[in-house]
């Protein structure tokens, strides 16, 4: 959980007089539910996959049931029932056998009462008065501006009036209903030290971070493998246009948007443990035109894939956003030469060349892995002061970063280990 995002519990005053109504809102979330599992469960028998949740809503938008509940709270029975498949899924990928995929909400002839989620439009906060709007479903309501008011009471020590609520959810606990008010500081938050990172974005590396004395890789490597296959499998559907290929280009970009968000988020995490507050970000045009001398950049001879711009672009957006989160401030640069210079004496030569990933510089001897360079060089562009003293300071974590990755059956980055090299 981001350190921006809080949940605060209160308990409901006027519990009798709202108990009624929110008794209907929670067995019509149980409800809809179990439509959406019946529906999940038809798709599964006929095709073999689960319906995500933007399928779920489009199949069920219509459905009686999802107008007992405000649209946004009916999206949200929807999104938990496919977070629900999805971890029943990563399970028993990871081999748990005993794992069940999620079931109806009924117990006998009567539904329980399920969590009820208000997003934006479907409450109104009174903060002078201690008290929550919340909004029904049109099949519910007995008159247009019929909707719940609740008189709630915080723990003394929260003060909801310094953070911006989210989301209101009401839950059912210990025979009462309670609310939860999900929220997000107001106040920016303190970036966690004043260090300076680098990121160089690429192909085969497709993050390689410099801390400035400590170096990480992020190789790409699952989202090309995850290309090829999807790629692959399309090129077997007879028509593009089919069922079948829809089906495939909604899960490719499911899973490249995974890998993006573990990459980002891992990434973040790396800089808040290193105390850094300025995250600098090679900019993606230069990538595009650094296409003439091939190599690293490059889909080497299996050609160049729509992927590229696309993951660039999003990633960014991505890290931007969780940075931003943790009070890191992000920067992006142009990433002109930052391939051709030698960040230990700032030596640049047009006809440099980077062969096998390395980078070595003629004028000072320095060897490095070539994307650790780069994001050096994208690093040292918010750093002018530093001092570009070439053989005197140990350059020979340039030549060995750490590589963290991608773990395909946990979804997230974890560090390999190190292999360091022995004496023969
Ligand atoms: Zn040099």
């Amino acid at each position: 959980m981001s350190r921006t995002i809080r949940t605060f519990e209160a308990t409901i005053t006027n519990q009798r007089q709202v108990r009624g109504d929110l008794d209907q809102l929670g067995w019509a979330a149980s409800k809809l539910w179990n439509v959406g599992r019946y529906y999940a469960q038809e798709q599964w028998d006929e095709t073999g996959e689960i319906p995500d949740d933007g399928e779920l809503k489009a199949e069920l938008k219509s459905h009686e049931r999802y107008t007992d509940l405000h649209s946004q709270s009916s999206q949200r029975v929807l999104e938990e029932l496919a977070e629900a498949f999805n971890g029943w899924f990563g399970k028993r990928r990871n081999g748990d056998d005993r794992a069940r995929p999620p079931g109806y909400r009924k117990n006998g002839d009567s539904h329980p009462r399920s969590t009820v989620s208000f997003k934006a439009a479907g409450f109104k906060h009174d903060a002078q008065f201690t008290r929550v709007r919340l909004s029904k479903g049109r099949n519910l309501k007995e008159h247009r501006s019929d909707f719940i008011l609740c008189e709630y009471q915080t723990r003394p020590d929260v003060d909801l009036t310094e953070w911006d609520i989210q989301q209101v959810r009401a839950v059912y606990k210990r025979d009462e209903w309670r609310l939860q008010f999900v929220c997000r500081t107001t106040i920016d938050p303190e970036p966690p030290g004043d260090e300076v990172a680098g990121v160089d974005l690429g192909i085969c590396n497709f993050a390689a971070v410099s801390f400035g004395g400590e170096s990480v890789l992020y190789p790409g490597g699952a989202l090309k493998e995850d290309e090829y296959y999807f790629t692959k499998k399309k090129a077997k559907c007879d028509d593009s246009s089919s069922r079948e290929a829809t089906r495939l280009d909604r899960k490719r970009t499911g899973r490249r948007t995974h890998f993006l968000h573990a990459l980002s988020k891992a990434l973040v995490e790396e800089c808040v443990e290193r105390g850094v507050g300025t995250l600098v970000v090679g900019d993606l045009d230069g990538i595009r035109e650094d296409d003439e001398n091939g190599d690293s950049r490059n889909w080497g001879d299996h050609g160049n894939l729509d992927l590229h711009g696309w993951a660039f672009d999003r990633f960014t957006t991505l890290l931007e956003y969780k940075a931003e989160a943790e009070g890191i401030d992000v920067e992006l640069v142009s990433e002109r030469d930052t391939s051709k210079s030698c960040s230990a004496c700032d030596h640049t030569d047009d006809s440099q060349r980077v062969e096998r990933g390395l980078y070595v510089c003629d004028e000072c001897g320095t060897v490095a892995n070539a994307d650790v360079n780069g994001a050096e060089n994208i690093r040292q562009k918010v750093l002018p002061s530093l001092a570009t003293d070439g053989g005197d300071r140990d350059n020979g974590w340039l030549a060995q970063p750490a590589v963290h990755l991608f773990d395909r059956s946990e979804g997230v980055f974890a560090p390999r280990e190190q292999v360091v090299n022995r004496e023969p």
